[in-house]
């Protein structure tokens, strides 16, 4: 019999964002294998005297998969670490699919995206009435291409809230896409870095003319998150649509409308 290995997601950096259940299964692991240096704090504040850690920053695939199946051989619950939630750009069915052919059982806690945290970090809401009500998790190609019809630039054609990840180093294909979409100049942009990381976190407020520049000035080049979307700032419009849940001529399933 084999433990059973739980895909965690830590959160975006801040170890108060692991969820309840991630905590407890940190705390009973008998072995933890973390993804890098963004989570390795949660690695430590919360695993149990004796447990196995083990940075995962210089293996491949191959090792980690190894690592877990060892893993799952001397203990009964084995946590695999991962930056914000596990089912995004977390390679996660390379990894199930060995434990898979293994018979080893495995589960995923799902864990606060990155992309949530850095719209709380900006007090940013990602959907507004009448502005945007989709949001589209994407990124830019690097070393991995964009499937067919997923090229920023077809997607920022809805003109939705876009949370784009792992591109900030390819801010310059981020801006030759919007504007070939046929955003504006002054579309508003956001760029937030290690956004939860307590003392870490920087904001960045921009627009399509001069995020680049304004991510340069502040040395932002690595673990961020670019934010297009029509509703950012809207804190400081003059009017905004009404959300019709709270709107007291709206009737739904807990309250009947008040001027009805
Ligand atoms: N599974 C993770 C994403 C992993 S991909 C999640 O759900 O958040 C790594 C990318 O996530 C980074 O390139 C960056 O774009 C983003 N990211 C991760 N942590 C971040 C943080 N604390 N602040 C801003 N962006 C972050």
């Amino acid at each position: 019999m084999s433990g059973k290995v739980w895909f965690v997601g830590a959160g975006p950096g801040d170890p108060d964002l692991l969820t309840v259940k991630g905590v407890r299964l940190l705390e009973s692991a008998g072995a933890i294998l973390y993804a890098g240096s963004l989570v390795d704090r949660a690695a430590t504040y919360y695993a149990p005297a004796g447990c196995a850690i083990r940075d995962s920053r210089d293996m491949t695939l191959e090792e980690i998969v190894a690592w877990l199946i060892d893993a799952a051989h001397k203990h009964d619950n084995i946590v695999r670490l991962q930056t914000g939630d596990p089912g995004l750009y977390g390679a996660l069915v390379e990894m199930t699919r060995p434990l898979d052919d293994q018979g080893i059982a495995w589960g995923v806690v799902p864990g606060v995206s990155s992309a949530f945290a850095s719209a709380a970090a900006a007090g940013e809401s990602l959907t507004l009435p009448e502005v945007t009500q989709t949001v589209i998790l994407t990124r830019v190609a690097g070393r991995t291409p964009m499937p067919p019809g997923e090229d920023l630039e077809a997607l920022a054609a809805h003109r939705c809230t876009l949370c784009i990840f792992l591109s900030i180093t390819l801010l310059h294909e981020v801006q030759k896409a919007l504007r070939t979409a046929g955003w504006p100049e002054d579309a508003p942009i956001v760029v937030v870095q290690k956004a939860s990381w307590p003392g870490e976190e920087k904001i960045v407020r921009g627009t399509l003319a001069n995020i680049k520049s304004l991510c340069q000035e502040q040395k932002i080049a690595s673990q961020a998150m670019i934010i297009a979307s029509p509703a950012l700032g809207a804190r400081d419009w003059e009017t905004i649509a009404r959300s019709k849940l709270y709107d007291p001529a709206f009737t739904h399933r807990f309250r009947r409308a008040s001027s009805a």
